[in-house]
C-alpha cells in the first residue's frame, strides 16, 4: 500500500472510532450522519483529512472572527503558554485575565464594571442568573425569583439558561417538572428596521408591571436572536425593556454572547440602543474562536446590591476560571478588533451577503432572505435536509450547518469578498437543490 492508502485506512479507523465513542452535539448515540474529519484549518478554510478545501461560513458556530491560525492569536497563545497554562483563581491573579477584564469593563456600553470571568457560554448565563437571583435575596426580596423573556430565544443548554430558551426550540415539554417555569411573552416583530410597534411595547410593559413582584430580571438577546431562529428586531425595543424594567425595580440582562465584537455591525448590539442592561454576557468571539472562556459583565449596583447581603459573596468558582491561555488570547483577539477596521469589512461583508443572497428571495419554497452585519439568513417553508444540504454546499467548497428551516452563514470577517461570494452561491444553488 502506498501513503496516501494508509492515510485513507487510518482515517477511516478514526471515523469508526468516532461512530463508536464519540458523541456529538445534538445527536443520538450512535450518530445518524457521520462527521467530515477535519486535519487542519487556517484563515477562512478548514482542510479535510480527504483533501478536500472548505470556506468555513460558520466561523465555527460564531466564534473565529478572525479565522484559523491567524498569526497575532498563535503567537499569543505560545508566549502564553511558555509563562503559564494555568493556575487557580482562588486567592491568585494574573495580568492576562486583568487585562482582559478592565478592557471589556472598558469597550462595553457604559455602567458595566465589574466581570466575572467562566468558562462557556451557558455558563456565563448561570451566572448572570444567578446574580439577579441573589441580587433580590440580599435584598430581602427573595419573591423575586423568576425571569421574563420574549419567546425565539437561545441562551444555553445548561438547565437554568434552557429555562429561558424558546419553550418549542428548547423543548420544555420534555423537561416539564424539571425546569423552572419562567414568564414568556410573544417573540418582537421582526426586523432590525421595522419600526417598532407601540401594541407590542404596551404589552411587553403590562407584563413586566403585572409580575413585576416576582420577577428578579427580563433576559433576552439584543438585536439578533440566535440559535432561537436567527431573527433580528429593532432597537427600540432595548430601550423601551430598559425603561420598562427600571420603572419596575426589575433587573435587565443581555446575553450578547451571539452578538458581542462587532458581528451586528456594531462593536456590542447593545449599542445600537444606546442603551446598558445591568447584567451582559459575552462568550464565542471572545477568544476569537480559539479557546472556551465566557464573561458576566454587571453595574455596581448589582455588584454591592449582593456583597451588602447576608451571603456577601457570589458563591461561584468554576476550575479553570480566568484560564490565562484563553485570556491571553481573548486578549489578542480584541487587540485585532481595537483598530477598527473590522467595522468597514464587516458593512462589506453585509453588502456582499444582501447581493449574493437577494436571487434566493424568488426560489419556490423560500419564504424569507435576511441580512444583518455579517450574518445572512435564508429561510424556507420547510425544515432543510441537513444531509442533502451539506452535500451540495461541500461539493460547492462551503461549510455551513443549517438548523430548522434555517440556512444561515455567519463567515469570519477576514472572509474575501471570493469566499464571500463562494458561500453566497452555495447557498443560493442549496435553496433551488434541496
Ligand atoms: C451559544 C450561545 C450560548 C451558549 O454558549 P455555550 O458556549 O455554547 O455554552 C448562550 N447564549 C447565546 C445567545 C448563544 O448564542
Amino acid at each position: 500500500m502506498n501513503a496516501a492508502n494508509d492515510a485513507t485506512a487510518a482515517d477511516a479507523e478514526l471515523l469508526a472510532l468516532d461512530a463508536r465513542h464519540v458523541w456529538h452535539p445534538y445527536a443520538p448515540m450512535p450518530s445518524t450522519v457521520a462527521p467530515l474529519l477535519v486535519r487542519e484549518a487556517s484563515g477562512a478554510c478548514l482542510r479535510l483529512a480527504d483533501g478536500r478545501e472548505l470556506v468555513d461560513g460558520m466561523s465555527s458556530w460564531w466564534a473565529a472572527v478572525h479565522g484559523y491560525r491567524h498569526p497575532v492569536l498563535d503567537a499569543a497563545l505560545a508566549e502564553q503558554a511558555g509563562r503559564m497554562s494555568h493556575v487557580m483563581f482562588g486567592g491568585l491573579t494574573h495580568e492576562p485575565a486583568i487585562r482582559l477584564a478592565s478592557t471589556l469593563a472598558e469597550l462595553t456600553p457604559d455602567g458595566l464594571e465589574h466581570v466575572f470571568l467562566s468558562d462557556s457560554g451557558s455558563v456565563s448565563v448561570e451566572v448572570a442568573l444567578k446574580m439577579c437571583l441573589q441580587y433580590w435575596r440580599s435584598r430581602g426580596e427573595p419573591a423575586k425569583r423568576r425571569m421574563l423573556t420574549w419567546r425565539g430565544g437561545y441562551h444555553g443548554d445548561t438547565f437554568h439558561p434552557m429555562s429561558v430558551c424558546d419553550p418549542e426550540g428548547g423543548m420544555h415539554a420534555l423537561w416539564r417538572g424539571v425546569l423552572p417555569e419562567q414568564i414568556f411573552v410573544p417573540a418582537p416583530p421582526s426586523g432590525f428596521d421595522t419600526e417598532p410597534d407601540q401594541s407590542y411595547v404596551d404589552e411587553l410593559a403590562a407584563s413586566v408591571e403585572r409580575n413585576a413582584g416576582e420577577l428578579a430580571a427580563v433576559v433576552v438577546e439584543p438585536i439578533v436572536q440566535g440559535a432561537g431562529g436567527m431573527r433580528f428586531h429593532h432597537p427600540g425595543y432595548l430601550r423601551a425593556l430598559r425603561e420598562i424594567t427600571s420603572a419596575n425595580d426589575v433587573l435587565l440582562v443581555f446575553d450578547e454572547i451571539a452578538t458581542g465584537f462587532g458581528r451586528t455591525g456594531a462593536l456590542f448590539a447593545a449599542e445600537h440602543a444606546g442603551v446598558t442592561p445591568d447584567v451582559l454576557c459575552l462568550g464565542k468571539a471572545l477568544t476569537g474562536g480559539y479557546l472556551t472562556m465566557a464573561a458576566t459583565l454587571c453595574t455596581p449596583r448589582v455588584a454591592e446590591g449582593i456583597s451588602e447581603g447576608a451571603v456577601p459573596v457570589l458563591a461561584h468558582g468554576p476550575t479553570f476560571m480566568g484560564n490565562p491561555l484563553a485570556a491571553a488570547v481573548a486578549n489578542a483577539s480584541i487587540g485585532l478588533l481595537a483598530d477598527g477596521s473590522w467595522l468597514p469589512r464587516v458593512r462589506r461583508i453585509e453588502a456582499l451577503l444582501r447581493e449574493g443572497l437577494a436571487p434566493a428571495a424568488g426560489v419556490p419554497g423560500v419564504v424569507d432572505v435576511r441580512v444583518l452585519g455579517a450574518i445572512g439568513v435564508v429561510q424556507l417553508d420547510r425544515h432543510v435536509d441537513m444531509g442533502e444540504a451539506t452535500r451540495v454546499l461541500t461539493a460547492n467548497g462551503v461549510w455551513l450547518r443549517p438548523f430548522r428551516d434555517l440556512l444561515y452563514t455567519m463567515p469570519p470577517y477576514v472572509c474575501t469578498d471570493g469566499q464571500v461570494e463562494q458561500i453566497t452561491a452555495a447557498m443560493v444553488k442549496t435553496t433551488r437543490e434541496v
